[in-house]
């Protein structure tokens, strides 16, 4: 029943998980007050999401929290960890995937790929942003979620007490997982390649010491391909605890085995699962009969590929699982939902703060849902390859590499001002030169003697960044932001703010020393000028006004 009681706060994130976490605490970064409601009693309580990629790392340094979060990593796991695919732990190596999770990524990247369990994340996650002022309350169920011309009204039940109370809020981010109650309330459609099986995770600890059945392989995850069972075991820095993902059982390999899907037992090992068969599976994936080990948990989950036909209804905008449902097989999941709410947060902050067009909102489905779409088919590909070939490739898009997945997606929306040109959706980090629409690129610069990267001047403004000779751009940018009501960092690099440390910052963005780049809030190139122009304050304005997507104001 109502109490009666009613709240009001600009954002409502529904769940607080990894990316109702992960969006609370960046729109604190951008000063705007939460709430985020979870159902359960407190953060993750079992590892899901261990594989953070270089952008979720990127992220996360700008959020101030990357010594914390690599001091987790390196308690949880082998800092150069890596994935590979074997027969059992005991049994012989078939592929390597990732000799070293982090090979050749100093090249793009101030920071590195790493292992950290979704259970250790999410409490940094919490502290940061409730440090910063986000309120979260946990053992709080949504409702509903009603919206009309001004706002969204949720009804919000206290699971202790049973009490209802309303929450009266401007927009609603979806963070609630892959059954999202709110996507469904909305009748958003998911769509892809549905359910690829029921499967389970076997938390567990070994009683003997697996070393010497690893060598010297403990890479972090390990993926097990053999007659009895498809799957993943991820195992921590001790190599003697972790977790075995079990997809399928039986041998896939095996045409005739293959019988009705998705019902087929083959595809259901999460039916009726017993101890005794997870001690069964486990075994045989460590590939020793009798080695003593004691299983903590058993959890069932279905492993999925689908994407959501829309990101947006009006005042609430879907993220994380709510919109794109993922095998893990890649790590993506987890990375594309932080990577959802770090987009959408400046966008929702700067229409809170009047000063964007509506079309900055419509921007957030225009960018996140095509990367979505990919991130679903990337996924997918793997899982085929890794776990399931008996799918055959007919569906299945070619790989793209790793890197051009983690940093090299670009948005092609009315939020850039795009050069003319293909758009390609991704584009591996050495093409992109500072191309409208990608990830801006990482160079080493110095200010007043400390090294930093460029990636450490994005995430809270819009930053200009011109050649030595761009004092011109650097006035414009700043009488533009006065005039349009926001802040714009402006930096000359070469020149006396900002010391090319390495000598490739003009590579890097694709500019001359005369040109200028506008870096969006998150860290995307928005504009780009190779050379000077002829009137820098007209064309900053209409950059600005652009990237704002403020009526018509396009260079
Ligand atoms: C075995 C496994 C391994 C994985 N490995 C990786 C990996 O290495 N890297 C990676 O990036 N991803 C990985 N993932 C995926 C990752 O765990 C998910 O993508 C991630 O948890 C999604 O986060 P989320 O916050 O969107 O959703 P969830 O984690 O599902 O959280 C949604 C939250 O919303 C709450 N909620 C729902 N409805 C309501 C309501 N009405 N009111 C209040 N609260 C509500 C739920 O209680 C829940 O806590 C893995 C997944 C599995 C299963």
């Amino acid at each position: 029943m109502d109490d009666g009681t009613s709240e009001d706060v600009p954002v409502l994130i529904v769940g607080g998980s990894l990316v109702g976490l992960s969006a609370a605490l960046f729109l604190r970064c951008h000063g705007i007050d939460v709430l985020a409601v979870e159902r359960h009693a407190g953060t993750a309580i079992r590892a899901r999401a261990g594989h953070f990629h270089l952008r979720t790392v990127e992220i996360l340094r700008s959020a101030g929290l990357e010594d914390a979060v690599r001091r987790k990593s390196e308690e949880q796991y082998p800092p150069d960890g890596g994935i590979n695919n074997v027969e059992s732990l005991a049994g012989r190596e078939i592929a390597n995937y990732f000799p070293n999770l982090n090979a050749g990524v100093d090249e793009f990247s101030p920071t590195i790929r790493l292992f950290i369990n979704q259970d250790a994340l999410e409490p940094i996650l919490r502290a940061r942003a409730e440090k910063l002022g986000a309120r979260l309350r946990y053992g709080a169920e949504c409702m509903s979620v009603e919206q009309d011309a001004d706002g969204v009204t949720a009804v919000i039940r206290d699971l202790s007490s049973g009490a209802q109370s309303s929450v009266r809020a401007k927009y609603v981010v979806a963070a609630d997982g892959n059954r999202s109650p709110v996507r469904e309330q909305f009748g958003i459609v998911m769509r892809g390649h549905g359910l690829l099986s029921h499967s389970i995770t076997i938390y567990f600890r070994a009683l003997a010491d697996l070393g010497p059945l690893l060598k010297d392989r403990n890479q972090g995850v390990h993926y097990v391909t053999n007659p009895l069972m498809r799957g993943f075991f991820r195992l921590d820095r001790s190599g003697n605890a972790g977790f075995l993902v079990v997809n399928l059982v039986g041998d896939t390999s095996r045409p005739e085995v293959i019988a009705a899907f998705p019902s087929a037992p083959w595809a259901n090992v999460a039916e009726g699962i017993t101890e005794q068969r997870a001690l069964e599976l486990l075994r045989a994936a460590i590939g020793v009969p009798e080695i003593p080990v004691v299983i903590e948990n058993i959890a069932t989950w279905r492993a999925e590929a689908n994407c959501a036909d829309r990101f947006r209804d009006g005042r609430v905008f879907l993220a994380g699982d709510a919109a794109h449902v993922v095998p893990p097989n890649g790590g993506y999941g987890g990375n594309t939902g932080v990577q959802d709410a770090h987009n959408l947060a400046w966008k929702l902050a700067l229409t809170l703060a009047g000063v964007a067009g509506p079309g900055l909102l419509d921007s957030y489905d225009a960018e996140r849902r095509p990367v979505g779409e990919l991130t679903v088919e990337q996924a997918f590909t793997r899982y085929v390859m890794r776990v399931a070939p008996y799918l055959g490739t007919e569906n299945t898009q070619p790989i793209v590499d790793d890197f051009s997945m983690e940093i090299g997606y670009r948005y092609n929306s009315p939020a850039v001002v795009l050069e003319p040109g293909s758009q390609p959706l991704h584009e591996h980090p050495r093409e992109s030169k500072g191309r409208p629409g990608a990830r801006a690129a990482h160079v080493f610069v110095h200010r007043d003697g400390t090294r930093l990267s460029t990636l450490d001047l994005f995430g809270r403004n819009f930053v200009l960044l011109a050649g030595p000779e761009g004092h011109g751009w650097r006035a414009a940018a700043l009488a533009a932001a006065h005039d349009l009501g926001v802040t714009v960092d402006a930096y000359l690099v070469g020149g006396a703010d900002l010391a090319d440390a390495d000598g490739s910052f003009f590579e890097a963005f694709g500019i001359s020393p005369s040109g200028a780049v506008v870096v969006r809030p998150d860290g995307f190139v928005g504009w780009r000028a190779v050379t000077a122009a002829a009137a820098p304050e007209k064309v900053l304005r209409q950059v600005i006004q652009a990237l704002l997507c403020r009526g018509d104001g396009k260079p």
